[in-house]
């Protein structure tokens, strides 16, 4: 697909946490976001790894892993969980753009699940969230440390669980190899993206 190099999972993870790297330290490189890549793109995409992120404004992904236009394929939503829509997203990246890595990654201080760790009320559709959040927050409730963020830690875990063992697509492809889900989690304040 145009000068994108396949990769596969394992090279793909090194890629995406080295552009952490990059960005952690200030040495951004800002790759693939001139006209001519712009413009090769129009031939198609080859994103190297999928990222499910929250929606939360502090965490875009490119920016994140200091990638450029067709590097990432990325769904959010708020407090990173799973839905079928979702699901069907990841899917078409593994299965028809041969993405071979999944990065579930959820973050510090996520407003979502701290909502629902403090059994605020949350009105109109976002109470559409509390089903998928909630079970997280009773698994980890009473552990020590701060609950959110247990909570957004036990979050990306059972959602790259799930994404794992999900069939009839993502299950088989793991199983031959050909994708890698992982879990991670952003610190809002230092930038680094810990793999769990
Ligand atoms: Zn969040």
């Amino acid at each position: 697909m145009g000068q994108a190099q396949r990769v596969n999972c394992d090279e793909a993870l090194i890629k995406l946490m080295d552009g952490n790297k990059r960005f952690v330290d200030a040495m951004v490189s800002h790759p693939n976001q001139n006209a001519e890549h712009r413009v090769l793109l129009g031939n198609g995409q080859a994103p190297f790894a999928a990222v499910l992120a929250c929606a939360d404004s502090r965490v875009p992904p490119e920016v994140l892993f200091d990638q450029g236009l067709g590097d990432l394929f990325v769904v959010r939503v708020a407090g990173n969980i799973i839905n079928d829509q979702l699901l069907g997203s990841l899917e078409y990246a593994a299965a028809h753009l041969h993405t071979p890595l999944i990065m579930v990654m959820g973050h510090t201080s996520c407003g979502a699940i701290g909502a629902v760790a403090q059994g605020a009320e949350l009105e109109g559709h976002m109470s559409s969230l509390v089903p998928a959040i909630q079970p997280a927050v009773d698994k980890v409730r009473g552990m020590e440390g701060d609950l959110t963020d247990n909570a957004a830690r036990e979050i990306a875990r059972m959602t790259a669980d799930q994404l794992r063992t999900s069939d009839p697509v993502l299950a088989p492809m793991v199983a031959d190899g050909k994708l890698k889900v992982v879990a991670g989690f952003y610190d809002l304040e230092s930038g680094i993206i810990k793999l769990l």
